[in-house]
């Protein structure tokens, strides 16, 4: 399967913690002065009056955030203060719940921000970042390590068994007093101070790490100006790299990088010169010794994230940062991954043999390098399975695929209606807004999407809430989904490949998550799940792409609305394990890397980022020269800000219960009202509710297994 799309959806540092609802700081003295331009005026004054309370973007100026965001801040130290000062001894309400009330119009204004900063940036929405991230992060840390709060939330936690609270609440004491500690709220108070610097210097570096990745990125655009060395591109691609190139006012043809190692355009590039100084391009992005190098960046900050773990009493930050997790030790994750090494990498060094008989019939007279794969695998692709992806495209015009496609699968399993709403201001003119309504025709959610690339918005695609659903709050899900695809030229329609169709059907299945949250209390809802388990639902839903009946829904030809024929259907089908060696090795590289840099010890002196990535490489088997891994550490965004440190694993985690539970659906009847509703009810709509092991084996009846993990993806059988 193409899996594992690019995903950034725990961005924000409103999810790392207590969640949405707490920050809290230390600046709060700082805060008072541009608190003080904070007024009626200011459009996150007041609660949003728009339906869902959706952000009034209309009525949002750039000016506005910084104030908001220092408000907010100070706003909630004066209502955590007041809970943590409270006279009366504490109970669950005047303390746990008290604290699920706080920050709201902190939240309000860090969710538009935090959405427009990843999707529509620009240098002065950077600045307020740069300014407002170590902020955050020490207002959070004044929450959490305030110890007379603390002592309210450890007595309650402490007399929770004679408390009588039903589950959610029971859970939500759990999950605070946990949050709490993993904080370092059990510290001396000089360790507490160490800890606030560690975090501060973090966020900074996090934040200069994401700054300089996306200058990093645009710069390493390939720019040429003779048309020839784009042989092989088709007329459509050649006019968007010229359409690039104007967009920023150069002359000739401009191909943008993309996040990951690899390149799409490198599979049709018949020259191999640019084929390599595309791929080195990606591959140096980050890597050029100019202010756009992240090398000392990332060194600092493995070494900074491992000196926390050791004050807060473990032997790394894996282990410090899996605790909350449902694998829950590092080396339960490693041992994961390790198992799936063999498999997957003798899968790829039996296509690099293929690929290297290609290119030897061919008298290419040159071993296969990492920018030759892509090249060469889709001529493989064509000679064994004959997919030709100009051949697919037409297939899959970007608003059918949505309609008939994406939405037709929402109604068959869970009932729901969409209906696009041209009145809820938008951030930028691509942004499109859906109301959802429930199989009751009640109003269930508002959904936007943003789906075109653009060069102020971080690569890949994610999803994201505006405002997070909670019955304790009155408040109803808004959610968004971003991508990248191709915008295509004015008149033209937008046609995806199948890997992109995926990527649709795998944030929506994010925005289902998110949508069906039917919790009381605000930290516990929607996708605030672990990072192991928060890929399950957005996984489990790309396997409607190409479940029969939605598949042939959808894929119609965009000019003559003939349905796609059936052996063209079944190639892809067919094709789906193909280059599956080479995917999920870069995938486990990628995973086994993220993993070696986060159980570095706190005694492990400043590393070499090129020196450590290959001895990594090496250790955990997967030093093949032909499959680099899917980010180099220099440009890996998840790991170093995108709060997948210690978590890039959790995708192929996440990975085996989606396979296995989609497996479930096909052994009880497959796509019907019933299976979704179960489903919705025992999984989509629990959030953070319970216990995460639990609920799978409740809803499916047992332990996950591996098995179709390792069917789906092609690597045992076939
Ligand atoms: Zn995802």
């Amino acid at each position: 399967m193409m899996k594992l799309h690019i995903d950034r959806f725990t961005r924000s540092i409103l999810t790392t913690g207590i969640s949405v609802a707490l920050g809290a700081s230390a600046a709060a003295a700082q805060s008072e002065t541009t608190a003080a331009n904070f007024g009626p005026g200011n459009p996150f004054y007041a609660a949003s009056a728009l339906p869902f309370q959706a952000p009034p973007f209309d009525k949002i100026k750039d000016s506005d955030y910084q104030p908001a965001i220092d408000a907010g801040m100070a706003q909630q130290i004066g209502e955590v203060e007041a809970i943590a000062n409270s006279p009366a001894p504490p109970t669950f309400d005047n303390t746990i719940v008290a604290m699920e009330r706080t920050g709201q119009l902190l939240n309000r204004v860090w969710m538009a921000f935090n959405c427009v900063t990843g999707a529509n940036t620009d240098d002065d929405l950077q600045k307020v970042q740069d300014y407002e991230a170590p902020r955050l992060a020490a207002h959070q840390d004044a929450i959490y390590l305030n110890a007379r709060l603390f002592a309210r939330v450890k007595a309650v936690y402490d007399q929770r068994a004679s408390l009588h609270l039903d589950a959610e609440s029971l859970r939500l004491v759990e999950y605070d007093y946990q949050q709490f500690v993993k904080a370092g709220a059990n510290l001396s108070e000089a360790d507490k101070a160490k800890l606030k610097k560690l975090n501060e210097e973090e966020a900074t570096l996090e934040n200069a790490f994401i700054t300089k990745l996306l200058a990093a990125a645009k710069a390493g655009a390939y720019l040429t100006g003779d048309v020839k060395s784009l042989a092989g591109l088709s007329d459509a691609q050649i006019a968007a790299a010229s359409q690039a190139a104007q967009a920023r006012k150069q002359q000739g043809w401009l191909i943008p990088l993309q996040n990951t190692t690899q390149q799409p355009d490198l599979a049709y590039l018949a020259d191999r010169a640019t084929r390599q100084a595309i791929f080195e391009n990606s591959w140096n992005r980050a890597e050029k010794g100019d202010a756009n190098d992240t090398r000392a960046t990332i060194a600092r900050l493995a070494q900074l994230r491992a000196e926390k773990a050791a004050l807060l009493g473990f032997p790394n930050y894996a282990a410090w940062n899996l605790t909350d997790q449902m694998a829950k030790t590092p080396e339960a994750a490693k041992h994961f991954l390790d198992a799936l090494v063999p498999a997957s990498t003798a899968r790829a060094a039996g296509e690099a043999k293929d690929i290297q008989a290609l290119i030897d019939a061919q008298h290419g007279g040159f071993a296969v390098e990492p920018w030759d794969w892509e090249f060469y695998s889709e001529q493989v692709r064509k000679a064994k399975y004959d997919l030709d992806q100009s051949e697919i495209k037409p297939y899959f015009e970007l608003n059918n695929v949505l309609e008939n496609g994406v939405f037709y699968a929402a109604n068959q399993l869970y009932g729901l209606t969409f209906k696009e709403r041209k009145d809820i201001p938008v951030y930028q003119q691509d942004v499109r807004v859906f109301e959802v309504f429930d199989a009751d025709s009640k109003p269930l959610a508002l959904w936007y999407c943003d789906y075109y690339k653009r060069d102020n918005k971080n690569g890949g695609a994610w999803m994201d809430v505006l405002v997070n659903q909670s019955k304790l709050l009155g408040q109803l899900p808004v959610v968004f989904n971003v991508a990248n695809f191709e915008k295509p030229a004015p008149g033209e329609p937008a046609l995806l490949s199948f890997d992109d169709v995926t990527t649709m059907f795998h944030e929506f299945g994010h925005a289902l998550h998110g949508m069906f949250a039917d919790t009381k209390y605000p930290s516990l809802s929607g996708t605030q799940v672990p990072r192991d388990f928060v890929e399950f639902p957005s996984q489990f839903n790309e396997h409607w792409a190409s479940y029969p009946a939605v598949f042939q829904h959808y894929a119609h030809h965009y000019k003559t609305g003939a349905s796609m024929p059936a052996e063209l259907a079944a190639k892809i089908e067919k094709s789906k394990t193909f280059n599956q060696g080479y995917l999920f090795t870069e995938i486990l590289s990628a995973s086994e890397l993220d993993l070696e840099w986060h159980t570095l010890p706190a005694t492990a002196p400043l590393q070499n980022p090129d020196t450590f990535e290959v001895e990594a490489l090496r250790r955990t088997h997967l030093d093949l020269s032909y499959v680099p891994p899917r980010y180099r550490s220099s440009y890996f965004l998840h790991i170093w800000a995108n709060g997948y440190a210690a978590g890039y694993y959790a995708y192929s985690w996440s990975e085996m219960l989606d396979d296995d539970a989609f497996q479930w659906f096909l052994d009880h009847g497959g796509m019907t009202r019933a299976n979704g509703d179960r489903f919705r009810q025992m999984v989509l709509s629990r959030g953070n509710t319970e216990d995460l092991e639990k609920m799978y084996d409740a809803w499916l009846g047992g332990k996950p297994s591996i098995e179709p993990m390792l069917k789906f993806r092609g690597l045992k059988g076939n």
